[in-house]
């Protein structure tokens, strides 16, 4: 099976992927909170994720993943009043708006999407389960893990702990006996609330992960992975408890994403330039939307601006454009055959298995798109060696989830495109012109 090398935020290194089971890789991707449509740069996650998914399945894997909802949050709270809809109206309509995107973007289904409300049971006895340890403890109905029952707390950010601790000094809470400590349980008043042994309250987003992965996945995981901004705290508070209670690592690997950037600014609500994953995809196109998040490294910083934008929309026309042209040959002489170029597949993977070197893989597309170019200007094209370079590069869009919808043409549809050429050859500009409208609305050309 081929190696594939992921950098792990952990140990700082690039690293062999060995899985825990033979063949088989277990990951988990944080989910949304769902109070509002996300935006863009939420989506890069699901890209870049769903990319490393399709890569292991190609080269053999059976993957397991499973990202959440999570449906429990004060900002649920907060904009279902203001909308004044319940919260579980709110975050249903928000999961199914992000289904929609997940659909648009041709994201492939995960094995499960938990949600917090539906594992409320379990969290409530995991933190009882840390209470009984002696790692978490309940001060006036809300509960705290305690920091300070392990040694390694902060080993996955790479933080120090004293810088971390002045840091946290400045919003001191007096219940805290540390003040890094965090909460997995807290008393509420307004909102929806479940009784457990401490209070009526709602549980700390930073359990419900761990206790969601524990459910579906097990104990430990090959692959846990999302944005860099969830690194610290929330990736840390999850490795720090699953270790209290298990005594072991909840993820081999942790993987992260870097953010996206806007005119050189990371994007976020506060900056003022947020774009919903939705309306860029009704504005661009799923397919531009796709090959742009995968544009960058997946740990670089990406920019989200109208040049990058632009330049995505050339380069899928380029990739579109050949496999038109190739498609309209193979149809019309009603060649099929399944054979691929192995060697710029095998580069492709290659580049890919070098923790999704997508800008690398991108060069082996386009390198293979030339050679494509090359036989189709030629008149004495080889139907075969059309095919195959065809082949090849549609099993590499698939795997980073690009899909043109390219269909063979059916007997109307060639009898038009023979048409078009005849009137282009008598020099019949209007009706040729005609037909070739016609052709592109059909999108055969
Ligand atoms: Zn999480």
């Amino acid at each position: 099976m081929k190696v594939i090398k992921l950098y792990n935020s952990k140990s700082l290194k690039i690293e062999e992927f060995v899985p825990i089971k033979e063949k088989e890789v277990t990951m988990y991707v944080c989910g949304p909170t769902v109070y509002d449509h996300i935006h863009i740069g939420n989506a890069r996650p699901l890209v870049v994720f769903d990319t490393l998914k399709r890569l292991f399945m190609a080269v053999g894997y059976d993957v397991k993943y499973v990202s959440n909802y999570t449906d429990v949050d004060d900002k649920i709270i907060n904009r279902s009043k203001s909308l004044n809809v319940s919260e579980k109206e709110l975050s249903e309509e928000m999961i199914k708006a992000y289904e929609k995107i997940k659909l648009a973007l041709n994201v492939s289904k995960m094995h499960k999407t938990p949600k917090v409300t539906e594992t409320m049971d379990d969290i409530i006895k995991f933190i009882d389960e840390l209470i009984l340890s002696g790692n978490a403890y309940v001060v006036d109905g809300d509960v705290y893990f305690r920091i300070n029952s392990l040694s390694d707390y902060g080993s996955l950010s790479h933080q120090n702990l004293e810088d971390l601790k002045s840091g946290a000094r400045v919003e001191e809470n007096s219940k805290k006996e540390n003040p890094l400590d965090f909460v997995l349980w807290k008393e509420t008043k307004t909102g929806v609330k479940w009784e457990s042994s401490y209070s009526f309250g709602r549980p700390g987003w930073h359990s419900e992960c761990v206790v969601m992965i524990k459910k579906e996945l097990g104990n430990l995981i090959d692959i846990h992975a999302g944005g860099s901004d969830l690194r610290f705290p929330h990736h840390e508070n999850e490795r720090i408890q699953a270790k209290a209670l298990y005594g072991s690592e909840l993820a081999n690997y942790w993987l992260h994403n870097g953010m996206l950037t806007f005119g050189g600014e990371k994007m976020s609500k506060s900056l003022g330039n947020l774009i919903s994953a939705k309306e860029a995809v009704e504005k661009f196109g799923a397919n531009l939307v796709r090959w742009l998040l995968l544009s960058s490294h997946y740990r670089d910083a990406l920019p989200f601006t109208d040049e990058s934008i632009k330049n995505a929309g050339s380069e899928i026309l380029k990739i579109e454009t050949a496999l038109k042209q190739a498609n309209v040959i193979l149809s019309l002489n009603s060649f099929k055959d399944e054979k691929i170029d192995e060697e710029s597949y095998d580069l492709f993977l290659n580049q890919l298995s070098n923790d999704i070197n997508t800008p690398n893989a991108y060069t082996v597309i386009f390198d293979t798109i030339k050679k494509l170019n090359i036989l189709l200007r030629n008149k004495e094209y080889s139907v075969f060696e059309i095919s195959k370079y065809q082949n090849s590069i549609l099993k590499m869009l698939d795997i980073l989830g690009i899909d043109f919808k390219i269909k063979n043409l059916d007997n109307d549809e060639k009898q038009l495109y023979l048409k078009w050429q005849e009137f282009k050859q008598a020099k019949n500009f209007k009706e040729a012109d005609l037909i070739r409208e016609s052709l592109i609305q059909k999108g055969i050309i």
